[in-house]
């Protein structure tokens, strides 16, 4: 049998850690939403999240997204992962926002069914700061290369921010593991850098929004300026995959 899980207990833990983070970069806790992440978490926990007052709610895969956001439809559902261009068509029935735009294709690929449902889909573009293989996102890597892949991305940028049934908010990463979060904070640093770059040379485009921070960094990234952060085990406890 699984160990219970006092979510109460944890949600109330996390929001307190956020308003302390928030309180010591001089930050109203506010403006910073709360994104739950349920992959591999039963609706029966998330409707206990729900009665305990979150409301939003993020899920990293179309496949499982499917069956359980219909079970759940009060929240507001996040699409954290990386979506392939097949699924996007019924990404977009089921969720409120996609946080992880990751190349030009994919955005012409929402924009292209978003137009036929009449929608305007809210997006974050998804950068990979780190240039790690295994991520996903525009590569925007802090080596030699760096200027070349910022001219790229920029240029993505400008032909995304062309495509109506995209409204384009901010941006999303996802920081490298590291023993200590405070490693991860010059990744938090450096895309709320490009995000003050992209507001000059972009300034049609809201760029309000920044998800990053997971249960390991959330704090280091609410002082560094998370607008959104995305929690799943410091909330749900550690997943069975
Ligand atoms: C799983 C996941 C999270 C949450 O991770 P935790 O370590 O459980 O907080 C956040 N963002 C993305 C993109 C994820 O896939």
């Amino acid at each position: 049998m699984p160990e219970e899980i006092d979510i109460a207990a944890n949600l109330e833990r996390v929001r307190e850690r956020m308003a302390d983070a928030a309180r010591r970069a001089d930050r109203n806790p506010e403006e910073i939403t709360l994104v739950a992440v349920t992959k591999a978490i039963e609706p029966a926990m998330v409707k206990q999240a729900i009665a305990l007052g979150l409301r939003d709610f993020g899920e990293n895969r179309v496949q499982e997204a499917e069956w359980k956001i219909p079970l759940l439809p009060e929240a507001t559902w996040h699409m954290i992962g990386h979506l392939q261009r097949n699924k996007v068509k019924k990404a977009l029935l089921i969720f409120d926002m996609i946080h992880s735009v990751d190349s030009l294709r994919l955005a012409q690929e929402i924009d292209r069914r978003a137009s036929r449902i009449g929608a305007r889909v809210p997006v974050l573009l998804e950068v990979n700061l780190s240039g790690e293989a295994t991520k996903y996102g525009f590569r925007m890597a802090p080596r030699v290369t760096r200027g070349e892949e910022k001219e790229t991305f920029f240029s993505y940028v400008e032909e995304i921010l062309r495509l109506y049934h995209l409204e384009v908010r901010g941006l999303m990463t996802m920081a490298p593991l590291v023993a200590h979060p405070e490693e991860a904070r010059p990744y938090f640093q450096r895309l709320r850098g490009l995000r003050e770059e992209l507001r000059e040379r972009f300034p049609q485009a809201s760029w309000e929004e920044l998800s990053m921070g997971m249960t390991d960094d959330f704090e280091v990234a609410i002082e560094e300026g998370a607008t959104m952060v995305r929690i799943g085990r410091a909330i749900f406890g550690e997943r069975r995959e």
